[in-house]
């Protein structure tokens, strides 16, 4: 797939991106960060607008404050509520008494919002596109560039460095699926998501995407078509991931594909009717917000236990 690298951006320093668009790394570089979360300030009409401020760390807070320079802030703006997109939204709101912005409807928030957009809503020049799939409360943001270029803030929806994590419960494969051909039949000219380098002709990759999915489903179908798998047996034979984290990463993509397939009849559970199994927690603790990455992977193996079948009738593939 055509992803893009970059150099390990400057630390502490506001990068100019386009014309009265800047952005600021965060330092939380990792495996599902890249080089960090990409924290936006953007020139609007009504004043200056920051988009995700970032993970809890009062160095980037203070970077961002010295970016803003007094300026007056309109907005903050959060395209979903993973805490590297919105750990510094407290310090950052209660420095610069700017409102916050947020999907309507939220399972992981630390703070109380000011502004709930909903799929159109419209905020300082930004219009919210609803794009659920990584995390239930995905939002986009449009805005209009200074050129007249169509922009699309894309968070961690589609990424330029690499695919994004489909993590159930909040994260949702037919949800991805749905917001992916979304953005199939807008006419962006540009998306500068939450992590990594800008990316032109975002089309292109976006489809790359939604293919590379549907590959992986087919790999999912075919497997089971012979056999009963669990999750985690099923991602080893189709991931060749030796991280840890990786790992229960893949995982987790390969549940959120079984659960799509379940939802539209064509697979099996064979659990929790039949078994008890453990992962049964993770299905209803939406908030994961307070979780290390250890309790994570620790959460995430024990819900790789959940067991798939094909259905009767559908094993044609
Ligand atoms: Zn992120």
């Amino acid at each position: 797939m055509g992803f893009l690298t970059e150099p390990e951006p400057p630390r502490h320093i506001c990068l100019d991106v386009l014309p009265g668009i800047q952005r600021v790394v965060a330092a939380n570089p990792g495996v599902m960060t890249y080089h960090g979360t990409n924290s936006y300030l953007v020139e609007t009409a009504d004043g200056l607008a920051v988009i995700d401020p970032g993970p809890d760390d009062t160095a980037h807070v203070a970077d961002l404050l010295v970016a803003i320079a007094g300026r007056e802030l309109s907005v903050i703006l959060l395209t979903h509520t993973h805490t590297d997109h919105c750990g510094a939204v407290p310090a950052l709101a209660k420095a610069t008494r700017a409102p916050v912005a947020v999907y309507e409807v939220s399972v992981n928030l630390g703070f109380v919002p000011d502004i709930k957009l909903s799929d159109g809503g419209k905020v300082s020049g930004f219009t919210a596109v609803h794009t659920p799939g990584h995390a239930t409360d995905h939002l986009c943001f449009a805005f209009k560039g200074q050129a007249g270029e169509r922009l699309l803030f894309s968070g961690d929806h589609v990424m330029s460095w690499s695919s994004s994590i489909v993590s159930p419960p909040d994260g949702d494969m037919g949800d991805y699926y749905r917001s992916l051909s979304l953005l199939l039949e807008r006419e962006d000219d540009l998306f500068l998501p939450g992590h990594g380098p800008m990316l032109s002709e975002p089309r292109i990759l976006t489809a790359a995407l939604l293919a590379h999915r549907q590959k992986r489903e087919r790999a999912v179908l075919m497997a089971l078509a012979g056999r009963e798998w669990s999750v985690a047996a099923l991602a080893a034979d189709l991931y060749a991931k030796a991280d840890l984290f990786l790992k229960a990463a893949a995982q987790r993509n390969v549940l959120a594909h079984l659960l799509k397939l379940k939802a539209e009849g064509t697979v099996r559970e064979l659990s929790p009717e039949n078994q008890d199994h453990p992962d049964n927690i993770a299905l209803t603790a939406l908030a994961v917000k307070h979780e290390s990455w250890r309790e994570r992977v620790s959460r995430m193996q024990e819900d790789a236990k959940r067991r798939f079948g094909l259905s009767a009738g559908e094993a044609s593939v």
